[in-house]
Parts: structure tokens; sequence; C-alpha cells
């Protein structure tokens, strides 16, 4: 580089000395250097439009022939802009090998901007959801998927779970949906077809659902019989009478069993749903603690904080059924006594009713497993208990049909607490005269 400008330099300072002796034997030296002078400047501006020039022409074919200076920073911009077209040439052929890879996946790809609008799909997603290039280009997603469940996931950002909707164009036609959120909170939508699986579990849901009918039927018989015969205990073997209440307490467990199954199938299917309304926290805590009474040792106290103001809109069943389950457990697994507190809090965001209890605790990495049915932390502690295993599965049903989580945080030894996240718009905390239904 440095050679380049001491040699240009140079060369010039030569051009001058010779122009200043030429100029001193003509007896011209004025006129001789103005002509060297405008003669360089001429040569620069020459090169500088041959530059020009190749530049306009997008620099397409060899730059222009110099020498010096001049020559050295074409072959330089000749240089990068080959060094430019090749890694363009290579990023298209990547995003060539990415566009036709996706094009052949089962699985359907969308991109929306971060209002939802299409950007972008690969020809499964154009067939799952009947979309057609370009007229739905731009297009509102929510706009082409008309299904009541999809917009409540798409447009309140559900996407922790994927959703399953029957597919808009084609008959018959189960999807699973999946979305992730990137860049700027824009849609990356993946679209899978579970109609098998989807079948195979509507399957084993009516399995089960028909199974528990139909276990009814002869449970009641049996039950019938037995306490029959509980009335003419004194006067049979003493050994028989131990096994009358053993299975006494068997069909009852087992009659509490075909209930938690079918109340979970009814739930699954989202069959013949109460209607939802507006319900006082306080009122249904207070028929459970009513209801529970018998079953607390005189060692057990509970603790209920729950403003009278407190409202929840949902389904009184369900909503008494999950917080039942919750406050149940706490005595069951405080087997010792201890203190159970039932807690009403809200918040901006959230009403949030929780049952903590200073009872046996659960082991960190069980809990994750808690809502799966018959799921039990200690598998022999079930028929002690007298609990079914569902008790959990239900209530996470329960939560998920009112829009809440479950939060659970436990320690062994110390206690649990298990915790309802309902969102605000299920929430009031007033008395105001409630309408039947809104
Ligand atoms: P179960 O009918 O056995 O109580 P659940 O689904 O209600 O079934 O609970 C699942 C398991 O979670 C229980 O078997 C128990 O091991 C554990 N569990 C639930 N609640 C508590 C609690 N408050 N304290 C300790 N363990 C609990």
């Amino acid at each position: 580089m440095k050679t380049i400008w001491r040699n240009t330099f140079l060369t010039w300072l030569a051009g001058l000395a010779s122009c200043v002796v030429i100029g001193l034997i003509i007896g011209q030296l004025l006129g001789v250097l103005l002509l060297y002078v405008l003669g360089s400047l001429y040569l620069q501006l020459y090169q500088l439009y041959q530059f020009h020039y190749w530049l306009r022409h997008s620099g397409r074919g060899a730059p222009p022939e110099a020498s010096g200076i001049w020559g050295d920073v074409f072959d330089a911009v000749h240089r990068l802009q080959k060094k430019q077209r090749k890694s363009k040439r290579r990023m298209r052929q990547a995003l060539t090998r990415i566009e036709s890879s996706t094009a052949a996946l089962k699985e359907g790809v969308i991109m929306a901007d971060n209002q939802g609008n299409l950007e972008w799909w690969n020809n499964s997603a154009a067939d799952f959801f009947g979309l057609v290039r370009p007229v739905d280009r731009g297009q509102m997603i929510t706009n082409i998927v008309r299904s009541p469940e999809f917009f409540r996931y798409f447009s309140q950002k559900r996407f922790g779970e994927p959703l399953v909707i029957k597919s808009p164009s084609m008959e018959g036609i189960y999807l699973e949906i999946q979305t992730t959120l990137y860049d700027k909170n824009d849609h990356l939508i993946f679209i899978r077809d579970v109609t098998r699986l989807h079948l195979m579990e509507q399957m084993r849901k009516d399995f089960v659902a028909n199974a528990s009918h139909e276990l009814k039927t002869p449970l009641t018989v049996i039950k019938g019989y037995l306490e029959t015969l509980g009335m003419f205990k004194d006067k049979l073997p003493a050994s028989m009478q131990k096994g009358i209440v053993n299975m006494s307490e068997q069909s009852e467990r087992m009659e509490q069993l075909i209930e938690d199954l079918l109340l979970l199938s009814r739930l699954e299917s989202n069959d013949k749903r109460e209607e939802n309304q507006w319900h006082s926290v306080s009122d249904i805590v207070k028929t459970i603690t009513n209801a529970t009474a018998p079953i607390l040792s005189e060692q057990h106290i509970i603790d209920v904080h729950i403003p009278d103001n407190a409202h929840l809109y949902g389904a009184y069943k369900e909503l008494y059924s999950a917080f039942s389950n919750l406050v149940v457990n706490a005595i069951k697994y405080s087997p010792e006594g201890g203190n159970i507190t039932v807690t009403w809090e809200s918040n901006e965001l959230n009403g949030i009713f929780s049952v903590q209890d200073t009872g046996i605790g659960i082991e960190p990495n069980y809990i994750p497993r808690l809502t799966e049915r018959f799921f039990r932390v200690d598998k022999g502690r079930g028929s002690k208990t007298g609990g079914t295993g569902l008790g959990l599965a239900i209530v996470k049903h329960i939560l998920l049909h009112h829009d809440a989580k479950l939060q659970v945080k436990s320690q062994p030894g110390i206690g649990s607490k298990f915790a309802c996240y309902f969102p605000a718009s299920r929430v009031r905390n007033d008395n105001r005269p409630v309408p039947p239904t809104s």
C-alpha cells in the first residue's frame, strides 16, 4: 500500500522535474508547469469517470484498465464485489433448499407477523387450512380458521399447550397446532395431522365412560345385598362380619372411583356442561367445610380467609368439586392433624384460591406428575386414605374449563400449598346484585 503511494508520488515528482527542465530550456517554465498540472488533473478525472461508469453499470465484467493507485482501487472494489456475489449466491441456494425442504414437510408451517397476518406457508399448511396463494397473503389467520377455540387460543396467546381443532378445509381431519413467538413477536405455527391419535383417544374416553357406566348397576346390587347382610351382622360368625365390613368399604371406594371416572369423562368431552354464573367463593367454601366436618379429626384446625365480596364466574358444581378435592386432600394428607388454611387473594391479573396444609408434603420430583390419572406419591397410601388417584386430574380439567392454572408448592415433612390462578376476567370483588348469567 505504502509502496504504491510512494511510487505514484515519485512518478508525479519526476514528471514535474522534467517539466521544470524543459520549461527552463525553452524559456516557458510557467506555461509548461501549467500544462503538466492540467494534464495530471485530466488524467485523474478520466480515471474517476471510468470508475464511475463501471460502477453505474453494476460493476459487471472486469474493471477498467488502470495503473498505479487507481488500478489498485479498481482491483480492491472488484474483489469485494466478487466476494459479495458469492455469499449472495450461497444464501440464495440455502434459502431455496430451506424452502423446498419445508415444502416437502408433511407438517404444515406458517409464518405470520406479530398481528397474525399471514406472510408465508408451505404446501401442507395450504392443504390443512385451505390457503390460496397469493389471495390469502396478508390475511388475518383468525379470519381463515374460524373456530372459537382457535380464536381464544390465538388472541389470548395460549401457546403453552398445543391446540387440537378440526381442519377448516378437510372433512374428518383433526389438527394439532403449536405456535412459537420469534423475533418481534412474530408467529411460527406448526400444524400436524393427529386424526388417528384423536380417534384413538376418543375411543379410549368412550370406553372408560361406557365401562364406568356399565359397572354402576352391578355395584348398586352388590352394595344393596351388603347393606342387607350388614343388618344381620351380629348373627354371623366373627370372620364373616370382618369380611362384610371390608367388602362394604371396598364397594364404597369402587363407587367413588366410578363417580370420579364418569366426572372426568364428562369434563373431557365437554358434555352437558352447567352454565357459567357468578358465585360467591365464600359460599362455596362454607358448603365444603360443612361437608368435610365429619372427616376432620380433633387435631385439625381449618382457617378460612375468604372475603365476603369475592366472586368467581364459573360452573358451581365444577368449582365445588375442584375446591373440595383440594380441601379433602389437605385433610387426608395431614394425618397427625395440623393447620389447613383456605385463602382467596386477588390482584389485577388473577384471583387466587389456595389451600395450604402442614401435612406430609410431596417430594419435588413428584409434583409435575400429581395431576396424572391414578398417580399417587405413595402407592400404598391410596387404600389407607380412600383416595382414587383421580382427584387432582379432575381439578386440572375443571381449572382448564375456567381458564385457570394450578400451582403446587410443597416440602416433604413441612406441608403443601395448592393454588388455583383464575384470570381477572372471571373475578369480581364486590357485592353488586349478580345477574343470573352474563
Ligand atoms: P388421591 O385420591 O390419591 O388423593 P389425588 O389425585 O387427589 O388422588 O392426589 C394424587 C396424589 O397427590 C395423592 O395420592 C397424594 O400422594 C398426593 N397429594 C395430593 N394432595 C396432597 C397434599 N395436600 N399433601 C400431600 N400429598 C398430596
